[in-house]
């Protein structure tokens, strides 16, 4: 072969072409911090906590430590713990189920659309019954994921919530930046929680999260919990908390990096729109939510035969394109949840764990790698 590139590796995740990109920008605003010193609670963490309230209408914007801790924040605020039934999908990264664990709650897995592969609102609702009619646990909250950047089924979801009397929460760590009905996400629940994890659509270089929420009471006490339960002086203890702070480090790349977001969601949709012209029969593209433009987090196909998967990944980084699997596992099938799973069946993330396979969608792809990975794809 005369031509050295052709064989590239191309990136799954491409941070430093993205360092590259974001230039001076980035330095000056980290070298801003490394010249004030706040690490901690930095002016800077207030400043993005309005640039994210701003991009989606929400009232109040509280920056924590991650994704991760954003959701448990929100749920020791509801007080869930022990006895609680906490709904969530079964096909979603591991997070959403730990969390409810981790405060003594039991997660209460639910089916997905083998299509959209977001939770199963008819199936949500049958497994809400069987909680309620069994009288062992209190049915307390859902957990809506907008699964890949996608949105969940917010508009059913909520009416559900509201008849069964439950506490509704958006797990938007994929979704920061997409949009449904024209709106962007991050109002569809009481609270929404983000996640900058550096592989997510609006990702840091570390560790950082974010809560989104209408309800000034719900905030104070979201910015409260981040810090260790503080009362109106910094000694004052008023409630159990935790240390769930966002770093100025990382707001401050966070700020940097939402100044060219909008151009990157488009350049991620450009991509999902070039890759679903570009495949052929046989592959199933994201069916997309109608109404709606995905953030992009992952670019999911679905294998007609789960046999087909090992194959093409192989072939795949033969060409040097990178894939990845997103979830091999549904969670109610992981080692360390299965016990607390009731073993109802769950046919549809069970089967879309062994079809599906993730392609690179970062912004950085150039056309000429975008056409790599169509080819390498079709075979
Ligand atoms: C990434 C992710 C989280 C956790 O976010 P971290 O910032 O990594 O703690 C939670 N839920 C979902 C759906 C995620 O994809």
């Amino acid at each position: 072969m005369t031509d050295k590139t052709a064989d590239k590796p191309i990136a799954f995740l491409d941070l430093p072409a993205q360092q590259k990109r974001l230039g001076p920008a980035l330095r000056a605003r980290v070298d801003a911090v490394l010249d004030h010193c706040r690490f901690v609670m930095g002016p800077e963490v207030a400043e993005l906590e309005q640039r994210l309230a701003d991009w989606c209408g929400a009232k109040e914007c509280v920056g924590v430590s991650s994704g991760t801790d954003a959701l448990q924040i929100v749920m020791m605020a509801e007080g869930i713990g022990r006895g609680d039934a906490v709904f969530l999908p079964a096909f979603t990264y591991t997070a959403t189920a730990e969390v409810p664990l981790v405060l003594g709650a039991t997660p209460v897995f639910v089916d997905v659309d083998p299509n959209t592969f977001q939770i199963d609102p008819a199936h949500l609702r049958a497994r809400i019954r069987a909680v309620k009619a069994a009288g062992k646990l209190t049915a307390r909250a859902i957990v809506g994921v907008d699964l890949f950047g996608q949105p969940a089924p917010w508009p059913e979801l909520r009416k559900i919530a509201e008849e069964e009397g439950l506490f509704l929460l958006a797990d938007c760590a994929q979704s920061f930046g997409a949009v449904l009905d024209g709106k962007p996400l991050g109002r569809e629940a009481t609270a929404t929680t983000l996640s900058f994890f550096p592989s997510k659509p609006l990702g840091g270089y570390g560790d950082g999260g974010a809560i989104l929420t209408d309800d000034p009471e719900r905030a104070a006490l979201y910015r409260s919990l981040r810090t260790h339960g503080e009362g109106g002086t910094r000694y004052e203890v008023l409630r159990t908390g935790m240390n769930g702070r966002l770093d100025t480090l990382q707001a401050a790349v966070l700020l940097a990096k939402l100044d060219g977001f909008k151009e990157e969601l488009a350049r991620r949709d450009a991509i999902a729109q070039a890759y679903d012209a570009g495949f052929a029969d046989g592959v199933q593209v994201p069916v997309r939510v109608p109404g709606s433009t995905s953030a992009w987090a992952i670019y999911a196909i679905l294998l007609k035969d789960p046999a087909d998967r090992a194959p093409l990944q192989a072939r795949l980084k033969e060409r040097g394109v990178p894939s990845a699997i997103y979830y091999p596992l549904p969670l109610h099938k992981q080692p360390a949840y299965q016990d607390h799973h009731d073993g109802t069946a769950l046919p549809v993330s069970e089967d879309l764990a062994q079809r599906i396979l993730a392609l690179p969608i970062h912004p950085e792809l150039t056309d000429d790698e975008v056409a790599r990975v169509i080819a390498a794809v079709r075979g």
